[in-house]
């Protein structure tokens, strides 16, 4: 497929995974990231895929981001927002700074990419944006008021820019992951990962090659008539 695709947070994690799967159909990749340059130098450095440094929260860095990655690559076809931090707490011991970063990260950083790329993507009548939710987003978690209501804000984007995307062959989807074995998992204790691996009906974490599967699924050429959608990919924990 002779397209191009930003991916935020592209260079670890989920994101280093939908990397990887979209270069492996042909498409040419930009794998943002957003302060790990280590990470993103030995990334680019295993896998050839250029990485590009800026904060999803900074609406100008975005614009100036995806107007780079056009210079350089092309016009930006597809963008997976997957970039998301956590930063758990139980209300009463959340700061306010707690809550507006990780609002700011995950939900903003979805407004201000699409801000960057829809103009294009409507003008040139193809686009597909998919947006990393969360389980967590559909069912609330204890300690993650600032999460779920980003990932939750995320399902209400999507179906609302879907609508806005729909007559100019611009598709917008997301993917709810479950528990995923990544870095974000590894934060969580034992004691309490133990606890949430017995609930997942498959019995184990998820990887994150199977999340990006499901955005292989979505970006297709052929996903045309895939638009406001929620994939769930999480093991059966949470089933509707
Ligand atoms: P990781 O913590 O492993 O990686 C997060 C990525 O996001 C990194 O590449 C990081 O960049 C990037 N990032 C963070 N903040 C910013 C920012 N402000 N600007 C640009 N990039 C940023 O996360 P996962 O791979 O586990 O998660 C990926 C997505 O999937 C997230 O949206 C997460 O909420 C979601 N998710 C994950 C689940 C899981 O179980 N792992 C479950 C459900 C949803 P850098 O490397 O520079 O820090």
């Amino acid at each position: 497929m002779a397209r191009v695709a930003i991916i935020t947070g592209g260079t670890r994690g989920i994101g280093e995974a939908i990397s990887l799967a979209l270069r492996d159909l042909g498409i040419t990749v930009a794998a943002n990231y957003g302060g790990n340059a280590t990470r993103a130098a030995d990334f680019t450095a295993r896998t050839g895929i250029p990485s590009y440094r800026w904060d999803v929260c900074d609406f100008d860095a975005c614009q100036a981001g995806c107007a780079q990655v056009a210079a350089d690559l092309g016009e930006v076809d597809i963008v997976v927002n997957n970039a998301g931090i956590t930063r758990d707490g139980t209300i009463l011991k959340m700061s306010y700074d707690d809550w507006k970063e990780v609002i700011d990260t995950n939900l903003g950083g979805c407004f201000n990419m699409a801000k960057a790329v829809f103009p294009g993507m409507r003008q040139r009548k193809w686009g597909r944006i998919v947006n990393i939710g969360s389980i967590n987003g559909q069912a609330g978690q204890y300690g993650q008021v600032n999460y779920a209501a980003a990932k939750s804000g995320i399902h209400g984007f999507t179906k609302a820019l879907a609508q806005e995307g729909a007559r100019a062959g611009v598709t917008v989807n997301a993917i709810a992951p479950g528990y995923i074995d990544t870095d974000m998992v590894a934060a969580v204790p034992p004691d309490v990962l133990e606890k949430i691996v017995a609930k997942i009906p498959v019995g184990r974490l998820g990887q994150a090659s199977e999340i990006a599967r499901g955005v292989v699924f979505l970006v297709s050429e052929e996903g045309g008539f895939i638009t406001g959608s929620t994939l769930s990919i999480n093991g059966g924990q949470h089933m509707y």
